[in-house]
């Protein structure tokens, strides 16, 4: 295989035969009760794509009523749709680290702003280039660059530069590279011959701010929601290629795909536009698609977060990791293919560490959220509040002096949670940010 220059070679990891053979059987976990409806060839490609900020509501097949969305859309009809998924945190960086390491936050430790993920993580790219993948990662998201350690493991590593104006105005410029930019390289990557089975991960960027989509796609208006649509029209688009490209080429017929968030977006329903800050439903949920071949497509209801994806992913491959990789994650392989092992999937937990000024915590049991900020963001100190997300998507009445003993009940389980992934906490490695990192990151709102 051919590696262009621009592409960077990572270490992989590899581990003694014992450990694997111990991992195979993990990683296979209890036989499943019911037929398993997926037809996968051995070590089938697994292939992520992940639009950065795409908020769940903003596609046609979560509910958005403008036409955002129309080939994604033809596509997730062909999936397995799950309307209730979240993401682990309220941006970027941990929640793709989480998806990497199949951990909550407050374990990986690559938390806030400064951090640099701990080399010592175990990742998604490391299990599958151990397991003789092919593994590549393409990012316009600077937060996960090589910068951060986000991209340990990866044996092929595009990250797609954008500097960054360091003057007062940088905020306006568009700070990354969009989608449309990619296209190409994306394509010829999907159509290389190949020998080895693929991991690939691929993440665009569009729609975070600024919104600044290319004209031919302002079409919904000028307003920052309209410009905002405009950029997911804008994925779609090239996106929904791809995914016509993985058919054209026939790859579908051995790979899982999945399409995915990191997070949502913010449009004032709590006051500010952005994220990065709250925890709110509008920054909670995330679409998430799945795709393999023989599989029953449908919507789901279960609360999976992207936590979940790695032993997911793992145990949909059958390929051998770790013991205790992944540890914090449920593999929700077994609500696709219908084999119920019993989990419980009626709760979800997430949070986001501020500015090293506040932590926000949210965990959810059914339609009850709890919601609890340590600390001051936008003037909200020390607050706590429930919601009943189903009767109230928006949560705009907090319920927790109505409900006193279901308050008390989700904050206690709530923390014992933050304070679990804590006891098991990797510390990261804190390095200021600095120069034209320092840049970058101001440039995409992430540090005043
Ligand atoms: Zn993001």
């Amino acid at each position: 295989m051919s590696v262009g220059p621009d592409i960077a070679r990572i270490g992989v990891r590899r581990w003694p035969v014992a450990v694997l053979a111990a991992a195979m059987a993990v990683a296979c976990g209890a036989p499943p009760s019911a037929p398993i409806q997926v037809q996968l060839p051995p070590q089938p490609n697994v292939i992520v794509f992940l639009v950065d900020t795409l908020r769940a509501d903003a596609v046609g097949f979560g509910g958005y009523d403008r036409e955002t969305s129309p080939r994604l859309d033809r596509w997730a009809e062909r999936g397995v749709v799950f309307d209730q998924a979240t993401t682990p945190a309220g941006w970027t960086k941990p929640a793709v680290m989480s998806l990497f390491t199949g951990l909550y936050a407050g374990t990986h430790g690559a938390e806030d702003k400064e951090h640099v993920a701990a080399g010592e993580l175990v990742t998604l790219a490391e299990v599958f280039g151990a397991a003789g993948y092919e593994t590549a990662a393409f990012i316009t998201n600077f937060a996960v660059s090589e910068k951060f350690g986000c991209v340990q493991g990866f044996e092929r590593y595009r990250w797609f530069d954008k500097k960054v104006d360091a003057s007062p105005d940088a905020s306006k410029m568009l700070n990354y590279v969009q989608i449309r930019d990619i296209d190409d390289e994306v394509r010829a990557y999907l159509e290389e011959p190949r020998e080895r089975p693929i991991f690939a991960y691929i993440h665009t960027t569009d729609p975070h701010i600024p919104y600044l989509p290319p004209l031919d796609f302002l079409v919904f208006g000028t307003e920052a929601r309209d410009r905002y649509d405009a950029e997911v029209l804008m994925t779609d688009t090239f996106l929904g290629g791809w995914f016509d490209l993985l058919e054209e080429a026939g790859l579908l017929e051995s790979s899982i795909v999945v399409l995915t968030a990191d997070h949502g977006e913010e449009f004032y329903e709590h006051g500010r536009n952005g994220h990065g800050v709250t925890i709110f439903q509008e920054i909670a949920r995330i679409p998430l698609v799945v795709w393999a071949p023989g599989l029953t497509p449908g919507r789901r209801d279960e609360q999976v977060s992207l936590t979940d994806l790695a032993p997911t992913l793992v145990e949909a491959a059958q390929v051998a990791a770790p013991p205790g990789f992944a540890s914090q994650g449920r593999s929700f392989w077994e609500v696709i293919t219908g084999a119920s092992r019993g989990a419980d999937w009626s709760w979800s937990y997430l949070d986001l560490v501020f500015r090293t000024k506040a932590i926000a915590f949210a965990y959810r049991e059914g339609s009850e959220k709890i919601l609890h900020i340590d600390g001051d963001v936008d003037g909200r100190r020390d607050f706590t509040a429930l919601y009943d997300v189903a009767a109230d998507p928006f949560e705009q009445v907090n319920l927790a002096k109505k409900r006193p003993d279901r308050a008390k009940l989700l904050s206690e389980k709530m923390m014992e949670l933050r304070q679990m992934h804590r006891a098991a906490s990797v510390s990261p490695i804190d390095e200021p940010l600095t120069g034209e990192a320092l840049d970058q990151m101001r440039s995409l709102g992430y540090v005043d």
